[in-house]
């Protein structure tokens, strides 16, 4: 039988409907977010990103706005300009988006976001919540890993998960929401690049997550039979996009699967918009 397909669009689709009356609720107060990107220099990459997160924010009448800083931006400039954003009352997200020009330290500059601003979760102290299970604003992928798996109505409880990648976007906190709580909990193992045996590890997953950026890394033969295969994986073949997994062979051998795009995709954009959601909730606490 063929794997049923876990339609990330219909999964947005639901996740942004039941932001609107939460959106109500913080505007009823007076608040009214504003997400803010930034971009330094040229990059057409960045500025897909930007067009897709502005369409994304205009469907919820979130206000956002593009800076674009010139190329020549340094280091100190950068982190002056995240600074101002930090202070503005009116802004209530940022997100630096990537790639930046190689004179700059992204990592140090996504660290001076005021953590109460940061809608991508990745600053130490929303980071560290995660690993206390009390996260409000987390890795944007990672949580919508998560609703890809809730979709499934597949109870977690002892499920071997196997995530292959272990970035810090992706993989490490992803691990940290399945252990978020102790009776619900699976069992995680994460694979990486050193991993000596990856077919050992991915043939007992009931839960495989892959995001590696590798066309073709996980083929059929490598499944358990009835796996849950969510796809995170994004690389571009000629003119088309396509995932880590062999789709057309893991279709026959898991129970449900991601395809690519239209899996983690749009449910990490709508993840986006709830984070800006949480972090608008911040401003005046
Ligand atoms: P990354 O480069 O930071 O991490 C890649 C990971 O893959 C590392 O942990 C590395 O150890 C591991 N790896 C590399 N080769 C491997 C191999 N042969 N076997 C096992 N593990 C291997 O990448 P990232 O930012 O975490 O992104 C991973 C993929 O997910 C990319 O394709 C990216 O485009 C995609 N992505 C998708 C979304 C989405 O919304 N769908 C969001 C972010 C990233």
């Amino acid at each position: 039988m063929e794997a049923k397909l876990i339609d990330g669009k219909d999964i947005a689709t639901k996740i942004k409907e039941e932001l609107i009356p939460e959106l109500k609720d913080i505007k009823a107060k007076g608040i009214i977010p504003r997400l803010e990107a930034v971009i330094v220099g040229e990059n057409q990459g960045a500025k897909i990103y930007a067009g897709n997160q502005d369409k994304a924010c205009k469907e919820l009448s979130i206000s956002y706005k593009l800076n674009e800083l010139p190329e020549s931006t340094s280091q100190d400039q950068l982190i002056g300009f995240i600074q101002q954003l930090n202070e503005n009352p009116k802004v209530t997200g940022i997100i630096l988006l990537m790639p930046v020009p190689s004179h700059i330290n992204a990592r140090e500059v996504q660290m001076k976001i005021c953590p109460s601003k940061d809608v991508e979760g990745i600053h130490p102290f929303n980071i560290g919540k995660l690993v206390y299970g009390e996260a409000v604003i987390a890795p944007c992928t990672a949580l919508a890993v998560m609703e890809l798996l809730k979709s499934t109505n597949v109870c977690l409880k002892g499920k071997e998960v196997v995530i292959v990648g272990h970035s810090e976007i992706i993989g490490k906190p992803l691990t940290l929401l399945l252990l978020q709580s102790r009776l619900e909990s699976p069992t995680p193992t994460i694979c990486h690049i050193a991993t000596k045996d990856l077919a050992f590890h991915i043939k007992r997953a009931d839960i495989l997550i892959v995001a590696v950026g590798k066309v073709g890394l996980i083929t059929g033969d490598m499944l358990k039979e009835g796996a849950i295969v969510i796809d995170v994986g994004i690389n571009k073949v000629d003119d088309k996009i396509v995932g880590d997994v062999v789709f057309d062979e893991a279709v026959k051998k898991a129970s449900f699967i991601t395809p690519v795009p239209g899996g983690v995709g749009p449910v990490t954009t709508a993840m986006l918009l709830k984070n800006t959601v949480e972090a608008a909730k911040n401003i005046g606490k």
